[in-house]
């Protein structure tokens, strides 16, 4: 059987056509599939944000007492359908083993570690046309829903962020006024964190990194993986419903799709799929104001207590959120929708509300919020690269370096690394 390519990256979201572009463009031939069209998944339908102040694990010491609110009430943000609630519990286990202080420490120096440079990552990837087009440079806005600024200060996520030099400061309400004219700030405390960006149409992101991965001489196929094959150590190929295909070297960057494709054996890698829920709006009129205010120029709302963020993109006003855990294949909860809509409601009450569309996709999450990006133990030219949870927009980047690190590195320094595939398995 003939190559077809150096390598082959299964999956085109975010973090497969930002790893597809890197290597094509450091010499290697890359051939790049995927079973939907690109950007089907998570990378289509999240929140845009992305910067150094994605640091904050799900699982932190206090998890458990904060599960209650998280699942019931005004504010809860996670949903566990009946159906897969053996799984979640399953889940659930995992994660309050990783909530404790030295895990969750180990997890924000991992992310530290992946995205201090999201945003200059993401310039190098792109050329300055469509830097300026896709990415709207800025703060990202928090709302805390408490009326104590020393407390919010203190908060275990501020002292995460500035325990690795990431800043926040605590916003005026004068400030607020003129930045969000419309908004109904409700005596909340707001805090902002600089160096940050909103991805303005992920979609367009996503069409642009393949655009650029074609114009390097890198070929896209659509083409559904159903088996990695082992043979000796390597992959030999890949079959699916396109045939069989076969190169030297295999990248895994399926999302939550992922696990289902590594070859068999003892390895345990839990990943899970959990979904979020978007509505975009009409912007029949600007929400955040794009001048510069007191130094302060909003490129993302996000609301800290309610876990919902609001982003103004090129194709509308988009209000994301919720965690839940249900079967990928189970139909939306149309509810999930109306909060969404109602939270807008909540914050911007004057504003017009006119649903353009709804969209549900999953996150690929691990339990230490880390991603895996490693060399397989047991094919030693497969490379996974999967496992972003919330935060692949911060992560691509980075996680495309590395990915070439691991290529140029025939040597095991991996498996040390937080981002091992074995970190599981070697408990
Ligand atoms: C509501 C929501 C909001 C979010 N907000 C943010 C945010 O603000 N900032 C941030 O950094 N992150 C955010 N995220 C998370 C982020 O979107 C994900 O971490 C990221 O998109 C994961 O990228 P990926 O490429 O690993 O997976 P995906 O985007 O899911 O891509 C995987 C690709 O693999 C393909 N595939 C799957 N199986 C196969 C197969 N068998 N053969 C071939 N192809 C296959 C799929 O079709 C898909 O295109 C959010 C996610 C959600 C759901």
């Amino acid at each position: 059987m003939s190559h077809m390519a150096d390598c082959i990256v299964i999956g085109s979201g975010v973090i497969g056509c930002a790893t597809a572009l890197r290597l094509q463009r450091e010499g290697h031939s890359v051939l790049l599939l995927d079973a939907e069209r690109p950007g089907a998944g998570a990378s289509f339908g999240n929140a845009g944000m992305a910067g150094p102040n994605a640091v904050v694990p799900m699982a932190t010491p206090g998890f458990w007492r904060q599960l209650p609110a998280l699942l019931f009430g005004d504010r809860k943000s996670v949903i566990v359908r009946p159906h897969a609630l053996p799984a979640a519990l399953r889940w659930l286990r995992i994660s309050l083993k990783m909530a404790n202080e030295a895990q969750m420490l180990h997890s924000r120096d991992g992310l530290h570690a992946l995205h201090h440079q999201a945003i200059e990552g993401w310039r190098e990837l792109l050329d300055e046309e469509a830097w300026t087009r896709l990415l709207r440079p800025g703060s990202t806005v928090s709302r805390h829903q408490s009326t104590s600024a020393e407390a919010v200060m203190t908060s275990l996520a501020i002292r995460l962020r500035a325990q690795v030099g990431v800043a926040t400061r605590i916003l005026s309400p004068a400030t607020i006024s003129r930045c969000f004219t419309e908004l109904d700030a409700d005596g909340s405390i707001f805090t902002a964190v600089d160096h940050t960006a909103a991805v303005r149409d992920p979609a367009a992101l996503l069409e642009t990194l393949r655009q650029h991965f074609i114009a390097a001489g890198g070929r896209w196929q659509r083409y559904r993986a159903e088996r990695l094959v082992l043979n000796d150590g390597l992959i030999h190929s890949v079959t699916g419903d396109g045939g069989r295909l076969s190169a030297q070297h295999y990248v895994l960057a399926a999302g939550h799709a992922s696990s289902s494709l590594l070859p068999a054996g003892n390895l345990h890698v839990p990943l899970i799929a959990e979904r979020g829920y978007h509505i975009m709006l009409e912007r029949s009129r600007p929400l955040f104001n794009d001048s510069p205010q007191d130094g302060l120029t909003p490129c993302v709302l996000h609301d800290a207590s309610h876990k919902c963020v609001i982003t103004e993109m090129s194709g509308g006003i988009r209000v994301s959120g919720f965690a839940e855990y249900a079967h990928p294949g189970s139909p939306a909860r149309r509810d999930c929708y109306d909060r969404l809509e109602r939270y807008f409601r909540q914050r911007f009450p004057r504003y017009p509300r006119v649903r353009l569309s709804q969209w549900y996709g999953h996150r690929p999450s691990t339990p230490d919020s880390l991603p895996y990006i490693d060399r397989h133990p047991a094919a030693a030219n497969l490379i996974c690269a999967f496992g972003h949870g919330h935060y692949g927009m911060s992560g691509a980047p980075a996680t495309a370096r590395r990915v070439s690190d691991l290529f140029a590195s025939a040597d095991d320094s991996a498996a040390q690394s937080p981002f091992s595939l074995r970190r599981f398995t070697d408990e």
